[in-house]
């Protein structure tokens, strides 16, 4: 019997266990390595960041989803894989061994070796970071209530990519709870996104960009473009505009410039640029045909542009469904698949605030309500596909109609 070991539990190893329990019952031993007994959608951790949902929300337990008969899981941390001695080193744990290796550890936060930028700020990868964020919040609220002191009001979200846009539409949202516990008017709790470029949502028309800038600061959301971070002091962001350098303060400072690939591949000692390896056609690691990479760890090249493709849980998803078959293939007949994995982008949405986002599905730009409920209806359908009708019922989001 073979044996499959993947490692993480998000979009890409998630629904890689998912496929092949089906595929390989009885032919081979999947093994599924996650520091978490649950999976997220690490789609939504603003919405947990910003308190506007409960973490429970966005998480449901891997044993849900889990077939004991083909599956066996193991809650520990990824030290490194070890692909001479094929087998992956765990902290405080013996190790395992593989045939197979699928390698889905997700992502970290990159702070581009900005001064301050870990110690200073916020980071927003995972759930216990979320809640983290939402808990430093309200902490902050309730200083202002005893100090007056306004930078315990300003919260600053550093980066304007998806990940800063949700997240300050989620923060507008949640702006009057914030302003409930500082015992202030929601306006005074001020939000402001710090991004260098001057051109935001670079993927999206020019048009389409400047609905989704206005919709931000119609939320009363301050966005200061063109302001490259330099440094963060305690409770201060410094940055250079127009030649100058210049400093806001505030207590609540999240960072959102940017994502690599889990330091594990680094560890590892895989070729690899921010964590992420440029993978073969079969998704595997070029200098080792037994070890996938998936999702975040991984770099599918998008021939028209010459340029990785961005990191997405619709590619993670796509990617962990061609490597189960590919590996049921393997398993099956002793070969890879005769065709390469392809990614068919089904277009982009990004939220902001519960009703309201803008994007582009297939080829056609949406706006404004329209698609916050594309977004919801994206967030269900992966539900239904990894978590069955369960989760569906369960975490679904089924306020469409407003
Ligand atoms: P990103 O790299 O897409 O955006 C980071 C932003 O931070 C950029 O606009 C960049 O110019 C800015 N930045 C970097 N350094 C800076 C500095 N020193 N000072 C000021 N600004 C700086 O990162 P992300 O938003 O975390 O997204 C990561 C990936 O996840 C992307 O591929 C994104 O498309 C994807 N994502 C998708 C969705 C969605 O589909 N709804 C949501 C979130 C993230």
């Amino acid at each position: 019997m073979k044996k499959i070991v993947v490692l993480g539990a998000g979009y890409a190893g998630l629904q890689t266990v998912h496929r092949l329990q089906k595929l390989v019952r009885g032919k081979a031993q999947i093994t599924l390595v996650d520091k978490n007994d649950y999976h997220y959608e690490a789609t939504e951790l603003h919405e947990v960041a910003s308190g506007t949902q409960p973490a429970l929300k966005i998480t449901y337990p891997l044993a849900d989803v889990l077939d004991p008969a083909v599956t066996t899981f193991v809650q520990a941390e990824v030290v490194k894989v070890d692909q001479a001695k094929k087998q992956v080193e765990l902290r405080d744990r013996a190790a395992l061994a593989y045939d197979y290796c699928v390698l889905a550890l997700g992502f970290v936060s990159e702070t581009f070796g900005i001064k301050g930028a870990k110690e200073n700020a916020l980071e927003m990868t995972n759930i216990k970071q979320a809640l983290a964020i939402y808990d430093h919040i309200m902490e902050a609220m309730r200083k202002y209530k005893k100090t007056k002191d306004k930078k315990y009001l300003q919260l600053i979200v550093c980066g304007a990519g998806f990940t800063g846009i949700e997240l300050a539409g989620a923060l507008a949202e949640g702006r009057a709870t914030y302003a409930k516990e500082a015992g202030v008017a929601p306006k005074e709790v001020k939000i402001t996104v710090i991004e260098a470029a001057t051109r935001l949502l670079p993927m999206f028309s020019e048009k389409l960009a400047t609905y989704g800038v206005k919709l931000v600061e119609s939320l009363d959301v301050t966005l200061l473009c063109g302001a490259k971070i330099m440094e963060v002091a305690p409770e201060k962001v410094i940055y250079e505009k127009d030649g100058q350098n210049e400093s806001l303060n505030a207590a609540t400072i999240i960072w959102t410039t940017g994502v690599s690939g889990s330091p594990v591949v680094n560890a590892s000692n895989l070729k690899e640029r921010r964590g992420r390896v440029v993978v073969t056609k079969h998704l595997t690691d070029p200098d080792d045909d037994e070890l996938y990479l998936l999702g975040d760890v991984a770099a599918v090249m998008d021939e028209t542009t010459e340029r990785p493709y961005p990191t997405t849980a619709q590619i993670a998803t796509q990617m962990a469904n061609y490597a189960a078959k590919d590996l049921a293939e393997r398993i099956n007949t002793g070969h890879h698949l005769a065709r390469p994995f392809t990614y068919h982008s089904k277009g982009t949405v990004a939220s902001v605030g519960n009703t309201h986002g803008f994007g582009v599905v297939g080829k056609t730009e949406i706006k404004g309500y329209p698609a916050s409920f594309v977004k919801k209806m994206i967030m269900n359908k992966s539900l239904y596909e990894i978590g069955g009708v369960k989760e569906l019922l369960a975490k679904g989001r089924f306020d469409l109609y407003h």
